[in-house]
Protein backbone atom coordinates (compact mmCIF):
# COMPACT_ATOMS: atom_id res chain seq x y z
CA UNK A 1 0.00 0.00 0.00
CA UNK A 2 1.42 3.88 -0.90
CA UNK A 3 2.53 6.13 2.05
CA UNK A 4 3.87 3.03 4.37
CA UNK A 5 7.16 4.55 4.91
CA UNK A 6 5.41 8.90 5.17
CA UNK A 7 2.68 7.16 7.63
CA UNK A 8 5.38 5.73 9.42
CA UNK A 9 7.70 8.13 10.00
CA UNK A 10 4.79 10.86 10.35
CA UNK A 11 3.06 8.44 13.16
CA UNK A 12 6.62 8.19 15.21
CA UNK A 13 6.92 11.54 14.67
CA UNK A 14 3.49 12.94 15.98
CA UNK A 15 3.29 10.05 18.72
CA UNK A 16 5.57 11.58 20.66
CA UNK A 17 4.43 15.23 21.11
CA UNK A 18 0.86 13.78 21.36
CA UNK A 19 0.53 12.72 24.73
CA UNK A 20 2.73 15.77 26.23
CA UNK A 21 0.94 17.78 28.98
CA UNK A 22 3.15 20.28 28.41
CA UNK A 23 4.62 21.83 24.79
CA UNK A 24 7.01 24.94 23.80
CA UNK A 25 7.89 26.14 20.55
CA UNK A 26 11.10 24.21 20.41
CA UNK A 27 8.99 20.75 21.04
CA UNK A 28 6.76 21.86 17.98
CA UNK A 29 10.47 23.33 16.03
CA UNK A 30 11.70 19.69 16.67
CA UNK A 31 8.62 17.59 15.37
CA UNK A 32 8.38 19.91 12.43
CA UNK A 33 11.93 18.98 11.48
CA UNK A 34 10.77 15.60 11.18
CA UNK A 35 7.83 16.30 9.42
CA UNK A 36 9.56 18.13 6.71
CA UNK A 37 12.32 14.99 6.24
CA UNK A 38 9.51 12.47 6.29
CA UNK A 39 7.54 14.75 3.23
CA UNK A 40 10.50 15.29 1.23
CA UNK A 41 11.74 11.91 1.69
CA UNK A 42 8.25 10.97 0.26
CA UNK A 43 8.86 12.75 -2.88
CA UNK A 44 6.68 15.83 -1.97
CA UNK A 45 7.40 18.95 -3.71
CA UNK A 46 10.30 20.76 -1.76
CA UNK A 47 8.26 24.08 -2.49
CA UNK A 48 4.77 22.32 -1.09
CA UNK A 49 6.64 20.73 2.22
CA UNK A 50 8.21 24.44 2.58
CA UNK A 51 4.45 26.18 2.60
CA UNK A 52 3.27 23.27 4.78
CA UNK A 53 5.75 23.62 7.41
CA UNK A 54 5.44 27.11 7.36
CA UNK A 55 1.81 26.69 7.91
CA UNK A 56 1.63 24.13 11.04
CA UNK A 57 4.58 26.21 12.74
CA UNK A 58 2.77 29.46 12.57
CA UNK A 59 -0.60 27.64 13.91
CA UNK A 60 1.13 25.50 16.14
CA UNK A 61 2.56 27.53 18.01
CA UNK A 62 -0.28 29.84 18.36
CA UNK A 63 -1.92 30.94 21.59
CA UNK A 64 -4.81 28.65 21.57
CA UNK A 65 -2.74 25.42 20.76
CA UNK A 66 0.00 25.72 23.37
CA UNK A 67 -2.06 26.87 25.79
CA UNK A 68 -5.43 24.59 25.52
CA UNK A 69 -5.17 22.07 27.92
CA UNK A 70 -4.08 19.19 25.60
CA UNK A 71 -1.58 20.82 23.50
CA UNK A 72 0.14 17.72 21.94
CA UNK A 73 -3.16 16.41 20.91
CA UNK A 74 -3.93 20.56 19.43
CA UNK A 75 -0.73 19.94 16.94
CA UNK A 76 -1.42 16.97 16.00
CA UNK A 77 -5.16 18.05 14.74
CA UNK A 78 -3.28 20.91 13.18
CA UNK A 79 -1.46 18.57 11.64
CA UNK A 80 -4.36 16.86 10.41
CA UNK A 81 -5.93 19.57 9.19
CA UNK A 82 -3.31 21.06 7.33
CA UNK A 83 -2.65 17.47 5.45
CA UNK A 84 -6.10 17.50 4.79
CA UNK A 85 -6.40 21.12 3.01
CA UNK A 86 -3.08 20.31 1.35
CA UNK A 87 -4.98 17.29 -0.38
CA UNK A 88 -8.09 19.95 -1.40
CA UNK A 89 -9.79 19.56 1.65
CA UNK A 90 -13.44 18.75 0.44
CA UNK A 91 -13.87 15.78 -1.69
CA UNK A 92 -15.00 17.35 -5.22
CA UNK A 93 -17.91 15.82 -6.90
CA UNK A 94 -18.54 14.54 -10.30
CA UNK A 95 -20.08 16.89 -12.75
CA UNK A 96 -23.69 16.46 -14.28
CA UNK A 97 -24.41 18.63 -17.49
CA UNK A 98 -28.35 19.76 -16.89
CA UNK A 99 -28.08 18.97 -20.82
CA UNK A 100 -27.17 15.59 -20.72
CA UNK A 101 -25.04 13.98 -21.82
CA UNK A 102 -22.37 14.77 -19.50
CA UNK A 103 -18.75 14.76 -21.37
CA UNK A 104 -15.99 13.58 -19.49
CA UNK A 105 -12.24 13.79 -21.56
CA UNK A 106 -10.13 11.47 -20.48
CA UNK A 107 -6.45 12.71 -21.13
CA UNK A 108 -2.77 11.75 -19.86
CA UNK A 109 0.04 9.86 -21.21
CA UNK A 110 0.74 6.49 -22.58
CA UNK A 111 0.72 3.59 -19.85
CA UNK A 112 -0.49 6.19 -16.90
CA UNK A 113 -3.78 3.92 -16.97
CA UNK A 114 -6.06 5.89 -19.26
CA UNK A 115 -8.25 3.30 -20.74
CA UNK A 116 -8.30 1.13 -18.27
CA UNK A 117 -9.70 4.04 -15.37
CA UNK A 118 -12.28 5.00 -18.72
CA UNK A 119 -13.33 1.61 -17.76
CA UNK A 120 -13.45 1.74 -13.97
CA UNK A 121 -14.89 5.41 -14.32
CA UNK A 122 -17.75 4.20 -16.39
CA UNK A 123 -18.44 1.22 -14.02
CA UNK A 124 -18.41 3.15 -11.13
CA UNK A 125 -21.01 5.79 -12.73
CA UNK A 126 -23.26 3.18 -13.08
CA UNK A 127 -22.94 1.18 -10.33
CA UNK A 128 -22.83 4.20 -7.27
CA UNK A 129 -24.63 6.81 -9.34
CA UNK A 130 -26.94 4.70 -11.64
CA UNK A 131 -25.85 6.45 -14.66
CA UNK A 132 -25.55 5.00 -18.23
CA UNK A 133 -22.24 5.75 -20.11
CA UNK A 134 -21.15 5.62 -23.34
CA UNK A 135 -17.72 4.66 -23.79
CA UNK A 136 -15.62 6.30 -26.84
CA UNK A 137 -12.39 4.95 -28.30
CA UNK A 138 -10.76 8.18 -29.61
CA UNK A 139 -7.07 6.86 -28.80
CA UNK A 140 -6.71 5.75 -32.47
CA UNK A 141 -2.99 6.10 -32.57
CA UNK A 142 -1.90 3.10 -30.14
CA UNK A 143 -2.30 -0.12 -31.49
CA UNK A 144 -4.88 -2.34 -30.00
CA UNK A 145 -6.22 0.37 -27.25
CA UNK A 146 -9.18 0.26 -29.49
CA UNK A 147 -9.56 -2.98 -28.98
CA UNK A 148 -8.94 -3.11 -25.24
CA UNK A 149 -11.55 -0.26 -24.52
CA UNK A 150 -13.87 -2.77 -26.77
CA UNK A 151 -13.25 -5.34 -24.47
CA UNK A 152 -13.79 -3.95 -21.11
CA UNK A 153 -17.12 -2.53 -22.53
CA UNK A 154 -18.09 -6.01 -23.57
CA UNK A 155 -16.75 -7.23 -19.77
CA UNK A 156 -19.06 -4.26 -18.05
CA UNK A 157 -21.73 -4.53 -20.55
CA UNK A 158 -21.58 -1.64 -21.77
CA UNK A 159 -21.61 0.37 -25.34
CA UNK A 160 -18.42 1.32 -26.79
CA UNK A 161 -18.26 4.12 -29.76
CA UNK A 162 -15.90 2.75 -32.83
CA UNK A 163 -15.17 4.26 -35.90
CA UNK A 164 -12.23 2.41 -36.39
CA UNK A 165 -8.26 3.97 -36.34
CA UNK A 166 -8.67 5.44 -39.60
CA UNK A 167 -11.58 8.56 -38.59
CA UNK A 168 -9.74 11.52 -36.57
CA UNK A 169 -11.00 11.58 -33.12
CA UNK A 170 -12.20 14.92 -33.46
CA UNK A 171 -15.32 13.71 -35.78
CA UNK A 172 -15.28 10.35 -33.34
CA UNK A 173 -15.65 12.69 -30.75
CA UNK A 174 -18.62 14.62 -32.04
CA UNK A 175 -20.02 11.25 -33.96
CA UNK A 176 -19.90 9.53 -30.19
CA UNK A 177 -21.87 12.58 -28.49
CA UNK A 178 -24.41 12.62 -31.39
CA UNK A 179 -25.21 9.03 -30.82
CA UNK A 180 -25.04 9.63 -27.25
CA UNK A 181 -27.94 11.43 -27.17
CA UNK A 182 -29.89 9.15 -29.83
CA UNK A 183 -29.29 6.44 -27.29
CA UNK A 184 -29.95 8.50 -23.97
CA UNK A 185 -26.90 7.61 -22.36
CA UNK A 186 -26.24 10.34 -19.95
CA UNK A 187 -22.50 10.13 -19.79
CA UNK A 188 -19.92 10.27 -22.69
CA UNK A 189 -16.41 9.25 -21.66
CA UNK A 190 -13.60 9.87 -24.77
CA UNK A 191 -10.60 7.79 -23.95
CA UNK A 192 -7.77 9.91 -25.70
CA UNK A 193 -4.76 9.04 -27.29
CA UNK A 194 -1.40 9.26 -25.11
CA UNK A 195 1.99 9.91 -25.88
CA UNK A 196 5.00 8.91 -24.07
CA UNK A 197 5.81 12.17 -23.42
CA UNK A 198 3.65 15.60 -23.30
CA UNK A 199 4.16 17.13 -27.12
CA UNK A 200 2.76 19.97 -29.55
CA UNK A 201 0.72 17.38 -31.43
CA UNK A 202 -1.05 15.34 -28.94
CA UNK A 203 -1.87 18.70 -27.43
CA UNK A 204 -3.33 20.72 -30.37
CA UNK A 205 -5.49 17.40 -30.97
CA UNK A 206 -6.51 17.35 -27.72
CA UNK A 207 -7.68 21.14 -27.71
CA UNK A 208 -9.61 20.72 -31.11
CA UNK A 209 -11.63 17.56 -29.23
CA UNK A 210 -11.80 20.66 -26.39
CA UNK A 211 -13.15 22.33 -28.08
CA UNK A 212 -16.23 20.64 -30.20
CA UNK A 213 -16.95 18.15 -27.31
CA UNK A 214 -17.04 21.19 -25.03
CA UNK A 215 -16.62 18.70 -22.16
CA UNK A 216 -17.86 18.83 -18.52
CA UNK A 217 -14.86 17.53 -16.72
CA UNK A 218 -11.37 16.71 -18.25
CA UNK A 219 -9.35 13.95 -16.08
CA UNK A 220 -6.07 13.64 -16.29
CA UNK A 221 -5.04 10.41 -15.70
CA UNK A 222 -1.57 9.77 -13.66
CA UNK A 223 0.57 7.07 -12.29
CA UNK A 224 1.06 8.09 -8.47
CA UNK A 225 4.26 5.67 -9.21
CA UNK A 226 6.46 8.25 -10.93
CA UNK A 227 6.00 11.02 -8.19
CA UNK A 228 7.13 14.14 -9.32
CA UNK A 229 6.99 13.43 -13.02
CA UNK A 230 3.33 13.10 -12.36
CA UNK A 231 3.37 16.49 -10.58
CA UNK A 232 5.10 17.93 -13.92
CA UNK A 233 2.89 16.23 -16.72
CA UNK A 234 0.02 17.82 -14.03
CA UNK A 235 1.83 20.99 -14.84
CA UNK A 236 1.65 20.69 -18.45
CA UNK A 237 -1.78 19.22 -18.99
CA UNK A 238 -2.74 22.04 -16.60
CA UNK A 239 -1.84 24.40 -18.27
CA UNK A 240 -2.58 23.90 -21.91
CA UNK A 241 -6.02 22.57 -21.39
CA UNK A 242 -7.41 23.41 -18.43
CA UNK A 243 -8.13 20.24 -16.20
CA UNK A 244 -10.97 19.53 -14.30
CA UNK A 245 -9.52 16.91 -11.78
CA UNK A 246 -7.06 14.60 -11.93
CA UNK A 247 -7.16 10.85 -11.36
CA UNK A 248 -4.44 9.13 -9.86
CA UNK A 249 -3.72 5.22 -10.34
CA UNK A 250 -1.48 2.70 -9.02
CA UNK A 251 -1.92 4.18 -5.75
CA UNK A 252 -2.36 0.30 -4.66
CA UNK A 253 1.48 0.08 -5.51
CA UNK A 254 4.60 0.77 -3.02
CA UNK A 255 4.70 4.65 -4.20
CA UNK A 256 6.35 7.26 -1.25
CA UNK A 257 3.10 8.86 -1.91
CA UNK A 258 4.56 12.23 -3.09
CA UNK A 259 2.31 13.29 -6.17
CA UNK A 260 -0.91 12.72 -4.12
CA UNK A 261 0.33 15.23 -1.54
CA UNK A 262 1.65 17.70 -4.46
CA UNK A 263 -0.43 17.68 -7.22
CA UNK A 264 -3.41 19.98 -5.83
CA UNK A 265 -0.64 22.29 -4.79
CA UNK A 266 1.23 23.02 -7.69
CA UNK A 267 -1.62 22.52 -10.27
CA UNK A 268 -4.55 23.86 -8.26
CA UNK A 269 -6.48 20.53 -9.75
CA UNK A 270 -8.41 18.41 -7.27
CA UNK A 271 -7.46 14.68 -7.45
CA UNK A 272 -10.99 13.28 -7.54
CA UNK A 273 -11.10 9.35 -7.88
CA UNK A 274 -7.67 6.78 -6.77
CA UNK A 275 -6.87 3.86 -8.63
CA UNK A 276 -6.34 0.86 -6.28
CA UNK A 277 -5.99 -2.19 -8.61
CA UNK A 278 -6.20 -2.92 -12.12
CA UNK A 279 -9.84 -4.69 -11.54
CA UNK A 280 -12.79 -2.61 -12.72
CA UNK A 281 -13.84 -2.06 -9.25
CA UNK A 282 -10.78 -0.86 -8.16
CA UNK A 283 -11.46 2.95 -8.13
CA UNK A 284 -12.50 5.13 -5.67
CA UNK A 285 -13.57 8.59 -5.02
CA UNK A 286 -10.78 10.70 -3.28
CA UNK A 287 -11.48 12.21 0.51
CA UNK A 288 -8.56 13.84 1.60
CA UNK A 289 -9.72 14.19 5.47
CA UNK A 290 -9.99 10.01 4.98
CA UNK A 291 -6.71 9.88 3.58
CA UNK A 292 -4.85 12.42 5.93
CA UNK A 293 -6.48 10.42 8.34
CA UNK A 294 -5.17 6.77 7.54
CA UNK A 295 -1.64 8.86 6.78
CA UNK A 296 -1.96 9.29 10.14
CA UNK A 297 -2.91 6.11 11.61
CA UNK A 298 -6.28 7.27 12.70
CA UNK A 299 -7.73 4.73 10.60
CA UNK A 300 -10.45 5.14 8.07
CA UNK A 301 -13.19 4.12 9.81
CA UNK A 302 -15.52 5.68 7.23
CA UNK A 303 -13.99 3.60 4.01
CA UNK A 304 -14.71 0.72 6.15
CA UNK A 305 -18.35 1.37 7.11
CA UNK A 306 -19.19 1.96 3.04
CA UNK A 307 -17.50 -1.21 1.98
CA UNK A 308 -18.79 -3.08 4.85
CA UNK A 309 -22.64 -1.38 3.59
CA UNK A 310 -21.98 -1.84 0.16
CA UNK A 311 -21.19 -5.38 0.57
CA UNK A 312 -22.85 -6.99 3.39
CA UNK A 313 -26.41 -7.94 3.40
CA UNK A 314 -28.39 -5.64 6.18
CA UNK A 315 -31.52 -8.94 6.19
CA UNK A 316 -28.61 -11.31 7.13
CA UNK A 317 -26.77 -8.79 9.01
CA UNK A 318 -30.16 -8.54 11.38
CA UNK A 319 -30.52 -11.86 11.48
CA UNK A 320 -27.13 -12.81 12.15
CA UNK A 321 -27.87 -10.39 15.66
CA UNK A 322 -30.80 -12.42 16.63
CA UNK A 323 -28.66 -15.81 16.39
CA UNK A 324 -26.02 -14.64 17.90
CA UNK A 325 -28.19 -13.23 20.89
CA UNK A 326 -30.05 -16.63 21.17
CA UNK A 327 -26.44 -18.64 20.41
CA UNK A 328 -27.98 -20.31 17.61
CA UNK A 329 -25.12 -19.66 15.81
CA UNK A 330 -24.09 -22.53 13.30
CA UNK A 331 -21.22 -23.55 11.27
CA UNK A 332 -23.57 -22.65 8.22
CA UNK A 333 -23.74 -18.94 9.47
CA UNK A 334 -19.84 -18.90 10.05
CA UNK A 335 -19.21 -19.53 6.66
CA UNK A 336 -21.29 -17.25 5.54
CA UNK A 337 -19.80 -14.23 7.66
CA UNK A 338 -16.00 -15.51 6.14
CA UNK A 339 -18.02 -14.97 2.67
CA UNK A 340 -19.12 -11.34 3.40
CA UNK A 341 -16.16 -10.54 4.68
CA UNK A 342 -14.36 -11.91 1.88
CA UNK A 343 -15.98 -9.68 -0.22
CA UNK A 344 -14.74 -6.33 1.38
CA UNK A 345 -11.53 -6.80 -0.48
CA UNK A 346 -7.83 -8.54 0.67
CA UNK A 347 -8.43 -9.16 4.60
CA UNK A 348 -4.74 -7.38 5.67
CA UNK A 349 -6.45 -3.93 3.61
CA UNK A 350 -9.25 -4.10 5.82
CA UNK A 351 -7.44 -4.16 8.92
CA UNK A 352 -5.33 -1.12 7.95
CA UNK A 353 -8.17 1.12 7.59
CA UNK A 354 -8.85 0.51 11.64
CA UNK A 355 -7.60 2.87 14.05
CA UNK A 356 -4.41 2.17 15.62
CA UNK A 357 -3.42 -0.61 13.41
CA UNK A 358 -0.63 0.70 12.18
CA UNK A 359 0.37 0.07 15.81
CA UNK A 360 -0.01 -3.65 15.85
CA UNK A 361 3.32 -4.77 15.35
CA UNK A 362 4.52 -6.62 12.22
CA UNK A 363 0.97 -5.86 10.19
CA UNK A 364 2.62 -3.80 7.21
CA UNK A 365 4.49 -7.00 6.60
CA UNK A 366 1.12 -8.81 7.24
CA UNK A 367 0.21 -11.74 4.76
CA UNK A 368 -2.88 -12.47 5.49
CA UNK A 369 -2.61 -16.25 4.19
CA UNK A 370 -6.08 -16.26 2.18
CA UNK A 371 -5.78 -20.18 1.72
CA UNK A 372 -5.82 -20.92 5.32
CA UNK A 373 -9.48 -19.15 4.80
CA UNK A 374 -9.90 -21.29 1.81
CA UNK A 375 -9.30 -24.28 4.14
CA UNK A 376 -11.76 -23.05 6.59
CA UNK A 377 -14.45 -23.15 4.45
CA UNK A 378 -13.31 -26.39 2.71
CA UNK A 379 -13.85 -27.71 6.19
CA UNK A 380 -17.15 -26.29 6.83
CA UNK A 381 -18.45 -27.66 3.34
CA UNK A 382 -17.12 -31.41 4.04
CA UNK A 383 -19.44 -31.25 7.03
CA UNK A 384 -22.92 -32.81 6.87
CA UNK A 385 -26.38 -30.53 7.53
CA UNK A 386 -26.54 -32.20 10.91
CA UNK A 387 -22.81 -31.71 11.76
CA UNK A 388 -22.40 -27.79 11.22
CA UNK A 389 -25.65 -27.19 13.27
CA UNK A 390 -24.74 -29.40 16.32
CA UNK A 391 -20.82 -30.06 15.71
CA UNK A 392 -20.62 -32.01 19.25
CA UNK A 393 -21.63 -34.61 16.99
CA UNK A 394 -18.34 -34.37 15.15
CA UNK A 395 -16.07 -37.84 16.51
CA UNK A 396 -12.92 -38.77 15.83
CA UNK A 397 -13.53 -41.02 12.93
CA UNK A 398 -16.10 -38.12 11.52
CA UNK A 399 -13.33 -35.95 12.12
CA UNK A 400 -11.05 -38.29 9.89
CA UNK A 401 -13.61 -38.35 7.21
CA UNK A 402 -13.95 -34.35 6.76
CA UNK A 403 -10.34 -34.23 7.01
CA UNK A 404 -10.16 -36.16 3.95
CA UNK A 405 -13.04 -34.78 2.75
CA UNK A 406 -12.06 -31.02 2.52
CA UNK A 407 -8.18 -32.12 2.10
CA UNK A 408 -7.17 -30.78 5.10
CA UNK A 409 -5.64 -32.45 8.19
CA UNK A 410 -7.24 -34.00 11.49
CA UNK A 411 -5.32 -31.25 13.51
CA UNK A 412 -6.41 -28.65 11.25
CA UNK A 413 -9.94 -29.91 11.76
CA UNK A 414 -9.69 -29.76 15.52
CA UNK A 415 -8.44 -26.68 15.50
CA UNK A 416 -11.41 -25.18 13.65
CA UNK A 417 -13.94 -27.09 16.07
CA UNK A 418 -11.94 -25.87 18.54
CA UNK A 419 -12.02 -22.23 17.68
CA UNK A 420 -15.75 -22.56 16.97
CA UNK A 421 -16.58 -23.59 20.59
CA UNK A 422 -14.62 -20.91 22.08
CA UNK A 423 -16.32 -18.16 19.69
CA UNK A 424 -19.87 -19.52 20.86
CA UNK A 425 -18.75 -19.12 24.69
CA UNK A 426 -17.28 -15.60 23.68
CA UNK A 427 -21.41 -14.84 22.26
CA UNK A 428 -22.91 -16.53 25.01
CA UNK A 429 -20.76 -14.19 27.50
CA UNK A 430 -21.57 -11.10 25.52
CA UNK A 431 -25.65 -11.95 25.56
CA UNK A 432 -25.46 -12.68 28.89
CA UNK A 433 -27.18 -16.14 27.94
CA UNK A 434 -24.44 -18.02 30.45
CA UNK A 435 -25.48 -18.30 34.01
CA UNK A 436 -21.54 -17.62 35.00
CA UNK A 437 -21.31 -14.27 32.80
CA UNK A 438 -24.25 -12.92 34.10
CA UNK A 439 -22.93 -13.40 37.72
CA UNK A 440 -20.33 -11.66 36.65
CA UNK A 441 -22.00 -9.19 35.39
CA UNK A 442 -20.82 -9.22 31.87
CA UNK A 443 -18.23 -10.85 29.35
CA UNK A 444 -14.26 -10.24 30.69
P1 LIG B 1 -3.13 3.78 -21.00
O1 LIG B 1 -2.01 3.62 -21.97
O2 LIG B 1 -2.98 5.03 -20.19
O3 LIG B 1 -4.48 3.66 -21.60
O4 LIG B 1 -2.94 2.63 -19.91
P2 LIG B 1 -3.75 1.28 -19.65
O5 LIG B 1 -5.14 1.59 -19.25
O6 LIG B 1 -3.54 0.36 -20.79
O7 LIG B 1 -2.99 0.77 -18.34
C1 LIG B 1 -1.62 0.44 -18.30
C2 LIG B 1 -1.40 -0.66 -17.25
O8 LIG B 1 -1.63 -0.15 -15.94
C3 LIG B 1 -2.34 -1.83 -17.41
O9 LIG B 1 -1.62 -3.02 -17.20
C4 LIG B 1 -3.37 -1.61 -16.30
O10 LIG B 1 -3.95 -2.81 -15.86
C5 LIG B 1 -2.52 -0.98 -15.23
N1 LIG B 1 -3.29 -0.16 -14.27
C6 LIG B 1 -4.14 0.85 -14.53
N2 LIG B 1 -4.63 1.40 -13.38
C7 LIG B 1 -4.07 0.70 -12.35
C8 LIG B 1 -4.17 0.78 -10.91
O11 LIG B 1 -4.86 1.61 -10.31
N3 LIG B 1 -3.42 -0.11 -10.20
C9 LIG B 1 -2.63 -1.05 -10.82
N4 LIG B 1 -1.94 -1.88 -10.04
N5 LIG B 1 -2.51 -1.14 -12.16
C10 LIG B 1 -3.22 -0.29 -12.93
Amino acid sequence: MAFEGLADRLQNTIQKIRGKGKVNEADVKEMMRDVKLALLEADVNFKVVREFVKKVSERAVGQEVLKSLTPGQQVVKVVKEELTDLMGGEQSKIAVSNRPPTVIMMVGLQGAGKTTTTGKLANLLRKKYNRSPLLVAADIYRPAAIKQLETLGKQLSMPVFSLGDQVSPVEIAKQAIAKAKEDHNDYVLIDTAGRLHVDEALMDELKQIKELSNPDEIFLVVDAMTGQDAVNVAESFNEQLGLTGVVLTKLDGDTRGGAALSIRSVTNTPIKFVGLGEKMDALEPFHPERMASRILGMGDVLTLIEKAQANVDEEKAKELQQKIRTANFTFDDFLDQLGQVRKMGPLEDILKMMPGANKIKGLNNLQIDEKQITHVEAIIQSMTKEEKIHPELINASRRRRIAKGSGTSVPEVNRLLKQFEDMKKMMKQMTGMSPKGKKKGGFK
